[in-house]
């Protein structure tokens, strides 16, 4: 060991700072006591020393620091005028472990270290108070035996009980000096009998054992385990330090008390002390809940002086801290002490609120207000929440894939869904294996979505993020049975019409109702964001297909839309009939049909787009999936075709036998009935039917891909079906035109998917120069617009300097260029291996999840920089899922982009995002 280091700091001396070092507790036990603040006399023993001792085989401390404990000591009693192991007026010490990050329940505290025979005889003198000495022994003996030598609580607990049966107490309080005596004698012998050794008398011996207990437990089972949980690195706390403090009594007399406080309420935010306190107890007995504490109002009654003490010590610990603070305190005879300080947590309701409050009151700026706020919590704010005092059991747990909360009777297919929860106004959960496009009118009835199959991006997924409505997926302990309309869930089941409860934000699913909490999306936290948006350099753009989706988008604070996905607007109830035969057309002239009725309805689409977000840009992306996606599924096809086959040779067969009644001397009655039934069924219609259908199947097979994601699909549909393309851009320039004549002010972006090569942008330019002239004309004003592209392909990122030269924006759709750059395919990754190689560390997180800085992120600012040495004003923006998460956030600041667009209820979240990177640039 490096004997120069030094590893014990009086709390005079310790650097309150270095956490780190001195643990979180040991700093704040330093710094309050520079301040001036009243804290017990004190010092620190190092996380350094701690990683040091047990680095040693042995398990020895470090060479010189029982020399350097010595010295503390001999400080401590100079200041307290008491002496260690001294009988006359002995000091007592608590021996507390700390690291840099909170570990609660890692490793209990003891106190009153320093009592033997001998000094107890000095604490009762000096104190004229034997009860008092004889409580704070046996508590001293049976903590010391726990924590230090590992007796187990059942032996001491058993003893007590005992005890205070005998004496008729109901409490400890109750309790005479005599049985608290006889109760150290009686814990004596317990760990006596435990340890096979006498209880250690040696004051100093009780220190060093102490010490090494503290450190020990860094290395335990339940600390390792608890890092492992909470996912603390060595980075963030390595070691515990040990503080070791002069006891102070909050269990002498009724002119005493022990407490915990938060200077503001943690659950609010509201600016008024928040606490709890017991008179005459000591330590741990305000959370042991062995007698009920008292709301902190009660002091300004029972001691008034302390309160207003109380009071002042909460102002200079905030003012200090510029932080809200949670601390504890104890009151010894008329004097008040600080035993702790840290950051209070608080939910996020009570962040936003006393982050407004604290820059109003000066106690800190609007940078800190800004930064003190983890962007991610701001969801919090946004979806109905479970009610947290309502306890339940889950039934099953899913993936959190789209967050809030929601309770309703279950269905199991959309067109339920819509009859229940549309027409008959009940709320519906929306239970699947797993959805489809088709499902869609299924998913604007329902309150929410469960699958028992997908991942975080299923269709599922996606969709109901975009709705904000809470989504349950992957739930695999269900499993759903559609014909039988009910789920099982291991033993049980719930039937179509039985309530469910989904949270989205944990995964978990529970039979019955939980009331939920409406989100608060306060005057508070709009004011902090408009804050954000004053700092932050990048703009918050949404991701959003519907009038409704932008709305709420709007009502977030999005300045626009940086995509909107036309495939969905094929995808309506209504519409996909017509999209079908657009499909399945075999000539030019018979598609043109189609299109031009789906013109009209995409125009009207847009329009409502554009009108909600006027006057902010609407970037649309032209028709990117392969066409495919829109038609039945081949197997689907055949089994209907076959029935139908079926159909139709039975409907020739009761026409066969209708004409053949006159055969049999039949009553009026049955030739009657045969007749009705060959009307019934139309054999001409049947047929009819299977025609359609056997186009649809032939065109299936024929538009078959190996890989559909790197197939006929994007631009290259674009080019080899122009008519779509032109229907879709007619639209949206007719539309902006409209808007125009209404006097309504739009920005319409035209926006290319899946682009490789410059030329292809040239193709579709041509084109929708030709129609804006058109349309320029035919409504006698020329509407101006954005023409850009998707940048998603690796090889546009390659070729940028050339696609800059016919785009005026870029957008980087970062789920198709992770795939792309990876060269995974997202499902088959998440599925299959992506968990084994994150475990493994080969990859550090799911890219799909975090974008990959190293690898897509260099791409991307290639793309940015090779685009802007060609045209410097290039507007470049990320409408990937990723531009809603905020280290991703982080990123595109830094790579120079000019907005993010992500799904409406990320939206707040990625406007303080974007603020903490414009702070954290500077
Ligand atoms: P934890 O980290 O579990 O809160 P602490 O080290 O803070 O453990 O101590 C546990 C309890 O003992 C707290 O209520 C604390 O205020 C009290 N305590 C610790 N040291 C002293 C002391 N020197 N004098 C009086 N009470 C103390
Ligand atoms: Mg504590
Ligand atoms: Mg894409």
């Amino acid at each position: 060991m490096d004997t120069t280091t030094k590893h014990v700091f009086a709390f005079e001396e310790g650097n309150g700072k270095n956490k780190h070092l001195l643990g979180g507790k040991g700093a704040n036990l330093c710094e309050m006591t520079q301040i001036g603040l009243n804290v017990p006399p004190g010092f620190v023993i190092s996380t350094a020393a701690c990683l040091d001792y047990l680095a040693t085989p042995d398990h020895a401390l470090p060479a010189g620091i029982m020399d350097d404990v010595h010295a503390q000591m001999r400080a401590l009693e100079q200041k307290t005028g008491k002496g260690f192991g001294d009988s006359e007026n002995p000091l007592l010490v608590s021996v507390r472990s700390g690291s840099a990050m909170s570990m609660p329940g890692m490793m209990d505290t003891i106190l009153n270290l320093g009592l033997n025979e001998q000094t107890l005889q000095g604490v009762i003198r000096a104190t004229g108070d034997a009860r008092f000495g004889y409580d704070a022994y046996r508590r001293f003996i049976q903590l010391f035996g726990k924590v230090a030598l590992g007796v187990h609580d059942e032996a001491f607990d058993k003893e007590f009980a005992a005890i205070k049966e005998a004496a008729h107490a109901k409490q400890d309080v109750d309790l005479s000096a005599t049985d608290l005596k006889e109760t150290a004698e009686r814990f004596l012998k317990v760990v006596q009998d435990a340890t096979g050794r006498p209880f250690p008398s040696d004051p100093y011996e009780q220190l060093e054992i102490a010490i090494k207990a503290v450190f020990n437990s860094w290395g335990g089972k339940r600390a390792v385990d608890y890092r492992k949980q909470f996912h603390i690195t060595p980075e963030m706390a390595n070691g515990t330090a040990v503080n070791v403090v002069t006891m102070v009594f909050g269990n002498r007399g009724d002119d005493s008390a022990t407490g915990v406080a938060f200077t503001r309420n943690p659950a609010s935010g509201e600016n008024k002390l928040y606490g709890e306190y017991l008179v005459n107890a000591q330590g741990e007995d305000v959370v042991a809940g062995i007698r009920t504490p008292k709301p902190i109002d009660r002091l300004k009654v029972e001691m008034p002086e302390m309160a207003k003490q109380l009071d002042e010590l909460r102002d200079k610990l905030e003012s200090h801290y510029h932080e809200v603070q949670d601390f504890e305190f104890t009151i010894e005879q008329g004097q008040l002490y600080c035993l702790q300080t840290r950051n209070g947590k608080m939910n996020t309701v009570a962040m936003v609120r006393t982050s407004i409050e604290m820059e109003q009151e000066g106690l800190i700026n609007k940078q800190q207000a800004l930064l003190r706020i983890a962007p991610d919590s701001l969801e919090q704010m946004l979806f109905p929440r479970l009610d947290p005092t309502v306890k339940a059991d889950a039934v099953a747990q899913g993936l959190p894939a789209s967050p809030g909360a929601a309770s309703g009777i279950a269905v199991f297919d959309a067109d339920r869904a819509e009859q229940l929860g549309h027409e008959q106004g009940l709320k519906v959960i929306l239970v699947r294996e797993e959805t489809k496009p088709e499902d869609i009118h299924g998913f604007f009835a329902a309150e929410g979505i469960l699958t028992s199959r997908g991942g975080k991006t299923s269709h599922a997924a996606v969709v109901a993020r975009g709705m904000g409505k809470p989504c349950v997926a992957g739930a695999e302990g269900i499993s759903v049975d559609v014909d039988r309309r009910e789920a099982r869930v291991g033993l049980t089941s719930f039937k179509e019409g039985d309530v469910i409860t989904l949270d989205g934000t944990t995964g978990k699913v529970y039979l019955g109702a939980i009331p939920t909490v409406e989100p608060d999306f306060t005057p508070e936290l709009n004011t902090l964001l408009g804050w954000a948006d004053a700092v932050a350099r990048l703009k918050v753009l949404a991701n959003a297909d519907t009038p409704d989706d932008a709305r709420r988008a709007r009502s977030y604070g999005a300045v626009g839309i940086g995509l909107a996905r036309t495939e969905r607007m094929f995808n309506d109830v209504e519409r996909l009939p017509i999209v079908i035969e657009m499909i399945v057309a075999e000539t030019p002239e018979k598609r043109q049909e189609a299109l031009d009725r789906l013109l009209p309805l995409q125009r009207k689409d847009f329009r409502e787009l554009f009108e909600v977000m006027s006057p902010n840009p609407v970037t649309i992306r032209l028709l990117d999936p392969p066409i495919h996606e829109f038609l039945p599924d081949e197997h689907v096809l055949e089994r209907e075709l076959s029935e139908l086959r079926v159909l139709a040779q039975n409907a020739r067969g009761v026409t066969v036998l209708a004409g053949a009644m006159g055969l049999l001397h039949a009553s009026d009655a049955l030739r009657h009935e045969v007749d009705t039934a060959r009307r019934h069924i139309d054999p001409a219609v049947v047929e009819e039917v299977i025609a359609k259908k056997e186009a649809m199947l032939r065109k299936v097979r024929a538009l078959y891909e190996t890989n559909p994601m790197l197939g006929h699909r994007g631009v290259r549909l674009g080019i080899t079906f122009p008519e779509i393309y032109q229907m879709q851009v007619r639209a949206i320039l007719e539309a902006a035109a409209e808007c125009a004549k209404a006097g309504i002010q739009v920005k319409p972006q035209i926006k290319v998917p899946q682009v490789c090569t410059a030329a292809e942008l040239r193709k579709v330019k041509t084109f929708v120069d030709a129609i804006h002239a058109e349309v320029a004309e035919r409504y006698g004003k020329p509407v101006s617009f954005k023409f850009g592209t998707m940048i998603e392909v690796v090889r546009a990122c390659l070729r940028a300097e050339s696609l800059a030269e016919e785009a005026e924006f870029f957008s980087f759709g970062t789920n198709d260029l992770t795939q792309a750059t990876f060269s995974f395919s997202r499902e088959d990754a998440e599925n299959k291996f992506l968990p084994l190689y994150n475990q493994s560390g080969i990859l550090q997180d799911n890219p799909f999840d975090v974008l990959d800085v190293k690898g897509v992120g260099k791409l991307m600012k290639l793309a940015v920089d090779w685009g802007r040495s060609v045209k410097p004003d290039l507007h470049v923006g990320i409408c990937g899922e990723h531009g809603g998460h905020p280290a991703s956030i982080a990123f595109c600041h830094e790579a120079g982009l000019d907005y993010v667009s992500c799904s409406g209820p990320r939206v707040p979240v990625a406007r303080l995002a974007a603020a903490h990177a414009a702070l954290q640039g500077q």
